[in-house]
């Protein structure tokens, strides 16, 4: 690529600044970005951090952090969408640009909710645990001073003077590995993790931490920065709600998953209403088993339930026609007659299939969707089982499908670590006797799709998407935001520049 010499001046300038803007490849994202950017960057930003972020989720439950496969893996990720990736590389400052502004945006999505926050807390903290430890020795003590964590080291007298209470308070050291490695006095507050687990020696108000386990002070200070500045973006919800070009894509960003739209089907009409029972016991996720369930059983659903069935069941491929035909057989089978059920519930169906008022063609909901909004309440069953049921009613269910003890044992630790979807995973795992899925969860009518492919022995078509790996961009909600206003590359909002983000983390 050539460049004129005006180009390459600009070029040049940009790099400089991008150095002094980022000197190291890790950040504690203390600054917001304070430059303009184009909606393209912010989404397409925004969606790589997401990847990554359920990357790193995913990994964190399959694999010890500190192995290997995890290293590797989260690496791989890294590299594949242009984060920075090894702490040595000197020109990766568009990367680091990346890094910071797309941690800001999902900062300004995660911020909106308590789960929310807690999840991105969690992923963001595992992301940095991986980089700092991938970080020389040298590397580290210049990060530490870039961020005023520079801990005084001690000195040799009094670190032989210590020795022994250093090596019988500080586990896996012995009296030689104390006279090898460099130790750290480092303030009470800044070690209670360390202080709690009894792996550090204490003396006078300061804990003595040995540098292998100097991770453990810098996350602790991460996390107290972190999560006061989530709840700090959080006071300014009532403005970021307001504005009108910033909230239908932060709400899709904290709503949407990262995957196929299933509202293209190519399946329409190959699956039979009398295959349906089976079906959900074989092939559903346990979402749509319960709701299918409820309805057998009481012959109805409300509202939320008949929205989130409704369109799982046209994702997996049930015409309009057999839609209505589906609920209505089984409405009339309780307290609604016939004439009521066309009069009160079929409008409502032929709108899920985009015939009637605004003719959106809507899609199947997410698993975040399902997970992050509308809880259920008493009398619902709509919603996620592994997010919104009470544990033991949840155990109750996985016994009652047979599940063994081992494997609910299993998923209901993953529920406890807020794993919903992971939960799922490993349901999926346990339904269909494999020992790994092979695929990152993040939609009913994926499960769905995957199971029967695998029940089918590889023989179920495989859907071709026409925006594979982009956004959820239809609009999910019955309320219904125009899809001209939610996130989209190639409209013709695609060069507008989003101005003053840095407005939003700002004290007032
Ligand atoms: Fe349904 Fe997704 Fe929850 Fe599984 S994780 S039960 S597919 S909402």
């Amino acid at each position: 690529m050539e460049f004129s010499s005006r180009a390459r001046q600009r070029h040049a300038r940009l790099a400089g600044d991008r150095r002094e803007q980022y000197p190291h490849s890790l950040q504690f994202y203390l600054e917001p970005p304070t430059e303009s950017i184009s909606l393209v960057e912010f989404e397409s930003f925004a969606i790589d951090r997401l990847r990554l972020l359920k990357v790193v989720e995913n990994l964190g439950v399959s694999h010890v952090r500190t192995s290997d496969t995890y290293k590797t893996k989260l690496e791989a990720e890294l590299r594949k969408l242009k984060f920075p990736y090894r702490a040595l590389a000197e020109d990766d400052y568009e990367a680091r640009r990346k890094d910071h502004i797309s941690h800001f945006i999902l900062r300004l999505a995660y911020c909106q909710s308590e789960d929310l926050r807690r999840w991105f807390l969690q992923q963001e903290m595992d992301l940095f645990r991986y980089r700092f430890n991938e970080l020389t020795e040298s590397l580290m003590q210049k990060f530490l001073e870039h961020v005023n964590l520079s801990f005084e080291a001690i000195g040799e007298d009094l670190k032989n003077q210590l020795a022994n209470e250093l090596s019988s308070s500080t586990p896996g050291f012995t009296l030689p590995k104390v006279k090898e490695q460099m130790f750290y006095k480092v303030g009470l507050a800044d070690a209670v993790d360390l202080f709690r687990a009894r792996r550090v020696f204490i003396k006078d108000g300061f804990a003595y931490v040995p540098f292998k386990e100097i991770d453990v002070i810098v996350l602790n200070n991460y996390r107290t920065k972190l999560s006061k500045a989530l709840a700090l973006t959080a006071r300014s919800l009532p403005s970021i709600q307001s504005d009108e070009r910033l909230q239908p894509l932060l709400n899709h960003l904290s709503h949407s998953y990262v995957g196929p739209d299933y509202s293209v089907q190519n399946n329409t009409g190959k699956i039979s209403l009398e295959q349906i029972d089976a079906l959900s016991v074989k092939s559903f996720p346990l979402c749509m088993r319960q709701l299918h369930r409820a309805l057998r059983e009481s012959h109805h659903l409300r509202h939320g339930g008949r929205m989130q069935y409704g369109l799982f069941l046209k994702g997996i491929g049930l015409t309009l026609e057999q839609a209505l035909e589906f609920w209505k057989k089984e409405f009339i089978r309780g307290k609604v007659d016939a004439d009521k059920f066309d009069k009160g519930y079929a409008y409502s169906i032929r709108h899920n299939y985009g015939k009637e008022g605004k003719r959106t063609d809507y899609t199947p909901y997410s698993c975040m969707k399902i997970i992050m909004s509308n809880p259920p309440s008493q009398g619902d069953y709509h919603g996620c089982p592994f997010r919104h049921s009470d544990p033991e009613l949840l155990k109750q269910k996985l016994q009652s499908y047979k599940i063994p003890p081992s494997g609910i044992a299993q998923v209901l630790e993953l529920v406890k670590g807020m794993h919903y979807q992971l939960a799922c995973q490993k349901y999926f795992e346990l339904t269909h006797d494999v020992d790994d899925i092979g695929f990152s969860l993040n939609h009913p009518n994926q499960y769905f799709t995957e199971s029967q492919k695998l029940l089918n022995g590889g023989r179920e078509p495989k859907k071709e998407f026409s925006n594979s790996g982009n956004f959820q961009q239809k609009n999910n909600s019955q309320e219904s935001i125009n899809s001209s206003s939610t996130l989209t590359s190639s409209n013709e909002k695609a060069d507008t520049e989003l101005e003053g983000l840095e407005a939003y983390f700002t004290e007032d």
